[in-house]
């Protein structure tokens, strides 16, 4: 789950069996997210996926996340097309060949949260949508591989920018991924986007950091629907999203969630 920048939110570091708690808790995610992978198809609503989540996390020892997490009304985030993140599940909304679905899931384990997004293709997708899915994940890719010490949190946001718009897409700013430890945001933020240098921290090994690019086939900018949650692109056009937990070692990036297919 994306983060509304609001006030500064403190960075504490984890220990190394910290992180460990932590790897366990978005094993559970990337698990319940290959889960809904091979279930998500044309006629399954987007509230029976939330329920199949919701039974993975618990049957794993964990809680949602996100069910009540300043009111949202799910356990997961049901984003679909247009929909750029925190959808919220619904009997009504029944899935379509040719749509995307970003879905994105957080639990709690031991006291410590898990949290990643993956977009899925639900049958064919045209090549635009599918395009715009890669596009978005490889700059994941390139957000983590700067996640390193030594570096500031903006070579991750420069970084996921640099890709998305160099395919000619645009990356969502008004959301932002987070620090994540024992609450779901933490400090640092982390944007998709370059905000300068020196006006981000110092990357320290023991951060652990949800890296989260939202990306818009049009432009950058997005509203909030009348629920207080689904967040749209303001031209409709699709937009993609997929999210790992990371921790900042000294020997470099470690992806919690590296399970997720
Ligand atoms: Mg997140």
């Amino acid at each position: 789950m994306s983060n509304a920048p609001a006030t500064a939110k403190q960075i504490i570091l984890k220990t190394v069996s910290e992180i460990e708690i932590m790897r366990r808790a978005n094993q559970i995610v990337g698990g319940a997210l290959n889960m809904l992978r091979e279930k998500a198809a044309a006629g399954v609503s987007t509230w029976e996926l939330d329920r199949w989540a919701e039974e993975f996390a618990r049957q794993h020892g964990a809680e949602p996340a996100f069910k009540g997490y300043h009111g949202f009304p799910g356990s997961l985030c049901v984003s679909l097309n247009e929909q750029v993140v925190h959808g919220i599940p619904s009997q009504k909304v029944i899935l379509e060949e040719g749509d995307i679905l970003s879905i994105d899931f957080g639990v709690r384990y031991k006291g410590f949260y898990g949290d990643a997004a993956v977009t899925l293709a639900i049958g064919e997708i045209d090549a635009p949508k599918a395009k715009l899915m890669q596009i978005t994940r490889e700059s994941l890719y390139k957000g983590i591989e700067q996640a390193k010490v030594g570096n500031r949190i903006n070579d991750i946001s420069a970084a996921v920018q640099d890709h998305v718009e160099k395919h000619g897409y645009s990356v969502v700013k008004q959301f932002v991924g987070h620090g994540i430890g024992t609450a779901l945001h933490e400090g640092p933020e982390v944007p998709n986007y370059s905000i300068g240098k020196k006006r981000t921290p110092r990357i320290m090994a023991g951060m652990v950091l949800a890296i989260e690019p939202m990306v818009n086939l049009g432009t950058f900018e997005v509203k909030v629907l009348k629920d207080g949650w689904t967040v749209i692109t303001k031209d409709k056009s699709p937009s993609a999203h997929f999210e790992h937990s990371v921790a900042v070692t000294e020997e470099g990036p470690v992806i919690l969630s590296d399970n997720i297919q």
